[in-house]
Order: structure tokens, then sequence, then C-alpha cells
């Protein structure tokens, strides 16, 4: 599948193919739990996402151990995908965020981020 998503104002897009989504991932870290963000099952390798960013407007926020990075568009706000702790370099990416991927039509886990 071929999968197209930004964030609300379209300064961040991005684009990478990858399995059809069929479910989604929520995670209760102290920073997911906040966001509420359905993300991908699986990553993404860093080679295969396509990004493209207008007026320098991907930002970053770390915490922590800082390997995890959660990126964010400064314009809108809006929180397009991370970099995973767990496989470093590697992307989650919101499923709100795509296009024709419909978030609450999919079934939920969760992550037990908090216990890391
Ligand atoms: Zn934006």
């Amino acid at each position: 599948m071929k999968y197209q998503g930004s964030c609300h104002c379209g300064s961040v897009s991005f684009q990478f193919d990858a399995d059809e989504i069929t479910s989604g991932v929520r995670c209760n870290c102290s920073v997911c739990r906040r966001k509420g963000a359905l993300m991908t099952p699986y990553v993404i390798a860093p080679e295969s996402l396509q990004l493209e960013v207008r007026n320098d407007a991907l930002q970053v926020y770390r915490f922590g151990s800082g390997i995890a990075a959660h990126y964010f568009c400064k314009q809108c706000g809006i929180y397009p995908f991370h970099q995973t702790l767990r496989k470093k370099d590697h992307y989650r990416i919101n499923i709100g965020c795509l296009e024709g991927t419909d978030p609450f039509s999919l079934p939920v886990e969760v992550f037990d981020g908090a216990s890391l």
C-alpha cells in the first residue's frame, strides 16, 4: 500500500509504502497519553519515509532518555510521527494524519510505554 499523509496545515507531508494498516496502537507513556493519537502497529525504516517539510516547520520534542523523537509541526501543532525508543530511528506514523485511513474504524492495541 502507498500511504500519504500530512500535518493539518500541510507544512509537513510524507509518504511511504507499507503493508495495509489493519489495526492501531496507543501508548500510555506520559507524552502519548496526553496526545491520544493512534499510531501504526509497525515501524517504518528511515529510508522508507519520504518527507517534505516547508518553512522549517518540523520541530522535535525529546524527554527522558532522549532517544525517542516526538515530532510536531510548529505551524499547526499536529504530531505526524515519532521515532521510537524501541527501534532507533524508525518511525511510527499517526494514523489520523493519513489520507484514506479512518483511525476510528480500526481495532486498538495498547502498548504499555508507561512501564518502560
Ligand atoms: Zn502543520
